[in-house]
């Protein structure tokens, strides 16, 4: 083979990375703006437009709308430079942390965003914390810089406190707010220039350039201020480490970029910095009948897993849509797949999303997402592959923090309810719990907003008019010891017993302090606050 990257794997040419974001630092803005440097998009306001489409084909989705703001991910598909861009959509509210984390399963890098005059926001740390547990790396966008922000060597330090991460600025900001003059790249030392508020740039374009050591740039800085965006980049070079991508890959240092998502500013340049460093798919150390194997992107089996599952996109059908990574091997239309409890399903119409449209894929490669059509065969965290040998381990549910009992208006219809409440359970929407003794249902949240979502499309999808009555329990733990040990606590706990929709055991808990005095009770039971699918 030779380095020509027109021959290279077609697994190679795939980049499929997630942006973060504390709530309300420009997610969405950018994500629009960059599908639009792209040339993904060609009109601003199509990001959320779909959105507003897709709202009025789904019922529960009317909460999206009521609240303003965006509670379901999906991915999507973008070229640039020879390379294809997987850009996975992650829900920005805090109590759809759960479909947030799982998601970042499924992306090889993250865009960190930062509001330039908040910094590192306890969100934002939160999926960092996430991003880590894998390593992967991650890129900052520094966002809002056409309003006031705070210093940027202050902002280099939140990232370094806080997230404990090298920063490196690739570029240096003149000025912010009323004063912001653009961004100095640091490898060139040319300053991209900001535009004047009523300017209209296409964002398609890069920001004009202009040599900082050039005679023109007295067009754009006065004295003053090129004295101190040179005094800034000599600071920034001293204080921070020059970039290395190395360290970068392995999770160690972050790029800093600059800009403003809504005017389009310096987003250009991070879809170039994309394209420059941020990885493809790596090998995945998965298990092979109980033995661990390393799923190379290049291998020949098709192997990937399940990290999101969507039912009822369209109400009309009872369709169910499972996001399927592809970890490795060459995917073709029509191939039959196994999971890895041997459920067989032919994937005929496998489906890509590009931003702008679905289309049926032929073929699908390591690094990218396709949406498999299902009537409920699959189900989050599922492994799936030629063998049904492969087993991807890492998809986490999480312990539950709100509880609740549901309880029918029509008790006749408990068969119907069951089957809800389970098909939203291996959505990955909510929790399900049997317990033990009695014949109720108990639903788990991590945030109040999915109970709400879940009640809209119980009664929207299924007909049913639920409540969601508070429950004697505040947390949930898996419990996991020798089959004696476990018997021993269930006996001692019948009334707080219960089983996951897997049929794993959950000890349902009255209080935070429950947990701790059982823990120390029961030494040779481990309680765990989350669960990976296995
Ligand atoms: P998300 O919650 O992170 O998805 O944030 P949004 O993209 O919805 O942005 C939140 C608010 O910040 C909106 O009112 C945006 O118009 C605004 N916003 C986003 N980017 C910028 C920016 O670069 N500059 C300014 N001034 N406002 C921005």
């Amino acid at each position: 083979m030779t380095s020509n990257s027109t021959d290279a794997p077609e697994w190679a040419r795939r980049r499929s990375f997630a942006i973060i974001s504390h709530p309300d630092a420009g997610k969405t803005t950018l994500t629009e703006t960059l599908l639009l440097s792209a040339g993904a998009i060609r009109l601003a306001g199509q990001v959320r437009a779909r959105g507003e489409n897709r709202r009025t084909q789904s019922d529960w989705m009317k909460i999206e709308q009521e609240r303003g703001i965006s509670v379901s991910a999906s991915v999507m598909t973008f070229e640039h430079r020879g390379l294809l861009f997987n850009l996975l959509d992650t829900p920005g509210h805090e109590d759809f942390s759960e479909d947030t984390y799982r998601t970042l399963t499924a992306a090889d890098s993250a865009i960190m965003v930062l509001d330039a005059a908040k910094g590192v926001e306890p969100r934002t740390l939160k999926l960092v914390e996430v991003c880590r547990l894998r390593d992967i790396p991650i890129v900052t966008f520094i966002n809002k810089m056409d309003r006031e922000a705070l210093d940027p060597v202050d902002l280099l330090e939140d990232i370094q406190d806080k997230l404990a991460l090298d920063a490196t600025p690739m570029q240096w900001p003149s000025g912010s707010g009323k004063r912001f003059k653009g961004v100095l790249d640091i490898a060139t030392n040319d300053l991209l220039r900001f535009q004047k508020p009523g300017e209209d740039r296409d964002p398609h374009e890069p920001a004009e350039r202009v040599a900082l050591d050039g005679s023109a740039i007295g067009e754009v800085l006065s004295a003053e201020e090129a004295d101190e965006l040179r005094e800034g980049a000599e600071v920034a070079k001293e204080l921070c480490p020059p970039f290395n991508r190395q360290s970068f890959l392995e999770g160690h240092l972050t790029p800093v970029f600059f800009g403003s998502a809504l005017r389009g500013f310096g987003v250009r340049e991070l879809l170039e910095g994309l394209a420059d460093i941020i990885p493809g798919p790596a090998p995945v150390t998965a298990s092979s009948n109980g033995n661990p194997v390393e799923i190379e992107p290049g291998g020949k089996e098709v192997a990937g897993f399940v990290f999101k599952v969507q039912a009822n996109m369209d109400p009309n059908h009872r369709d169910r849509v499972a996001f399927v990574r592809l970890c490795s091997g060459r995917f073709k239309r029509g191939m039959k797949l196994k999971t890895e409890a041997g459920k067989q399903l032919t994937v005929s119409s496998p489906i890509l999303f590009f931003a702008q449209d679905r289309e049926i894929a032929d073929e699908a490669f390591a690094g990218d997402v396709m949406g498999v059509p299902n009537h409920g065969t699959l189900r989050v965290g599922d492994s799936l592959s030629e063998s049904g040998k492969i087993r991807f381990t890492g998809i986490p549910n999480f312990a539950p923090e709100i509880l609740r009992r549901a309880r029918l208006a029509d008790p006749l219809k408990a068969k119907h309810l069951k089957k809800a409440l389970e098909s939203l359970a291996e959505e990955g929407v909510t929790q399900l719990f049997r317990p033990t003794l009695g014949g109720d249902f108990i639903v788990g949240a991590v945030g109040a907003l999915q109970i709400d979502v879940m009640r809209e499309r119980v009664a929207a999808e299924y007909g049913l008019e639920v409540d969601f009555e508070a429950a004697p329990y505040e947390t949930a733990r898996w419990i996991e010891g020798d089959r004696d040990k476990i018997e021993a606590f269930a006996d001692r706990h019948k009334s707080a017993m219960a089983v996951d929709i897997n049929g794993d055991p959950v000890f349902l808990a009255k209080s935070a302090w429950e947990v701790s005095y059982s823990e120390e009770k029961f030494p040779d039971v481990s309680f765990h606050r989350a669960k990976e699918r296995s």
